[in-house]
């Protein structure tokens, strides 16, 4: 069986206790692969590695580190169809969607801050003949970049490729979960002759190979997409090394929809807003907000287009819904299914797992659902659920709707669907969400800050902000 090995020093090496875990398909319910269960022993060999690689790379001009990350992002490109293969594989997700989302902007997010970091302009403050203020943007040294299991290679890279264009070097663990693409990842890297200890892949567990990149006292920042409860144990452990954090955390997502809207355009996102992946992209909108006077229109045509989502191997062309990521968090949304009955709700599609044939037979598929009759305060619509789980909740004021919309810990994402303009604004100035989209959903330019109010995180990535965030400013005055 396949075992993956972690990338330290530019070479592809065995964990130091020589433990691995387990590496489920999620599809077929069987260990497919071995994945390195690393500990404190590797991180620390990453961190010298990382400590030695950085002295040449950050004294490297930009455009030639800029040209080594577009370098990654072409051959990515180059194996689009054999990482997609691997990313469905290892996640469960439709193939189509890894080859159409999941393996692109991964190259994209190289090819986007590899250029990036040579529009990445000092500024300079001038004192009316007094003095001369400018401002220098350092690399940090050497960060930590933490990642989770559901977009696994889009997500791994949009932390490391801002890091590294920044002239950092880098210790990152992706989800343990999903740790294929990663892996594949660190090939490619070999191949682009990325110098040896720039970049270090190190598998394994959260509280095992994560927890020891977090408390290293030489890892100077810790950029961490995940669950909202992990942020906040990272949070505890990094603050008191005064460690730059950037963390990127649960959501429970409005989607709320106006009687004015585009109604064909509405209904057709707001089926893939709910259930692309599962349900499992931290941006779906699980809460559904319709206009009463639509209300009964909405449904019947949501509920329709759902019936078409059908559940299957994800590696058919034809399946709309793969398998959830693993058994417990199968178990953890059917829970919450569970609880939607509990709390009074009427279930109106799907509410059960999926059992499929063939090599599928003990795959984790659950059936697209859809409850109504909930109140907007109850568990299941302040809690993330994370899974193909949505509620349809009828609203007669704007007032009403905002209040709900806003009614929960967190605050990543929410949609707004009306063709009216000032109402758009308002609503979106309104809503408690570090992005709002109107009259669309996943719509991204990699330019604009990304992340989220309240519970759902601290900082922004994307763009300068990601550059920012991976540099230390430091501001120099001249006495003219
Ligand atoms: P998770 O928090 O369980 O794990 C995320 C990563 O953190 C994994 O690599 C894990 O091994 C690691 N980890 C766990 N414990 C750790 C510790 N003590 N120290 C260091 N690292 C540790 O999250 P998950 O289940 O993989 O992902 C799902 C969650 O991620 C959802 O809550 C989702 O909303 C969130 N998410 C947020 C965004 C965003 O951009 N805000 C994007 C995707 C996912």
């Amino acid at each position: 069986m396949l075992q993956l090995r972690n990338y330290i020093g530019g070479q592809l090496v065995a964990p130091a206790a020589g433990r691995y875990l387990p590496n489920v398909e999620p599809a077929t319910g069987q260990v497919y692969s071995q994945v390195p269960d690393s500990d404190a022993q590797d991180i620390q060999l990453a961190v010298e590695a990382a400590q030695a690689a950085w002295p040449a790379w950050r004294a490297m001009p930009a455009e030639q580190r800029g040209k080594l990350l577009v370098r990654i992002s072409e051959l990515i490109e180059r194996d689009l169809e054999r990482l997609a293969r691997a990313e469905s594989i290892d996640n469960g997700k439709p193939l189509k969607l890894a080859r159409t989302v999941d393996i692109p902007r991964a190259a994209s997010n190289f090819a986007f801050f590899g250029t990036a970091a040579q529009h990445f302009a000092s500024e300079t403050h001038m004192q009316d003949g007094v003095a001369l203020n400018y401002t220098v943007r350092h690399p940090l040294g050497v960060v930590g970049c933490i990642s989770p299991w559901n977009l696994p290679l889009y997500l791994f890279t949009w932390k490391i490729a801002p890091a590294l264009a920044a002239g950092n070097c880098v210790v990152a663990k992706p989800s343990e979960v999903t740790p294929m693409t990663a892996y594949l990842l660190s090939e490619l890297c070999q191949e682009a002759d990325l110098p040896a200890g720039v970049l270090n892949i190190v598998h394994g567990s959260g509280p095992g190979a994560g927890q020891a990149i977090v408390e290293h006292p030489h890892i100077k920042a810790i950029s961490f997409t995940g669950g909202t409860k992990t942020g906040e144990h990272i949070a505890r452990t990094a603050a008191p090394m005064f460690k730059k954090l950037s963390l990127e955390l649960g959501g429970k997502n409005p989607n709320i929809i106006f009687a004015d809207c585009d109604f064909e355009a509405a209904v057709n996102t707001s089926v893939q807003s709910s259930f692309a992946n599962q349900g499992q992209i931290c941006l779906c909108g699980s809460r559904v907000f319709v206009e009463r006077s639509i209300y009964e229109r909405f449904k019947a045509a949501f509920l329709e287009r759902v019936a078409t989502l059908n559940v299957g191997d994800p590696l058919e062309e034809g399946s709309r819904q793969g398998a959830l990521v693993s058994e417990p968090h199968l178990q953890k949304v059917l829970s919450y299914i569970e609880l939607a009955h509990q709390e009074g709700g009427t279930l109106l599609a799907g509410g059960q797992r999926v059992h499929l044939g063939g090599r599928c037979a003990e795959g984790y598929f659950l059936q697209p659902t859809v409850f109504e009759g909930l109140d907007p305060e109850c568990r299941v619509n302040r809690e993330e659920v994370f899974g193909p789980v949505v509620t349809l909740t009828p609203f007669d004021t704007e007032e009403e709707v905002l209040r709900w919309a806003n009614g929960t810990e967190y605050g990543l994402a929410a949609t707004l669907w009306t063709r009216d303009l000032q109402r758009a604004h308002r609503v979106a100035h309104a809503l408690e969400s570090g992005i709002v989209w109107v009259n669309t959903w996943l719509h991204r330019d990699l330019r604009t800050p990304f992340g989220g109010m309240k519970n759902s995180g601290v900082g922004r990535e994307g763009g300068l902000e990601a550059l920012r965030f991976f540099t230390e400013p430091q501001s120099i005055t001249i006495k003219l």
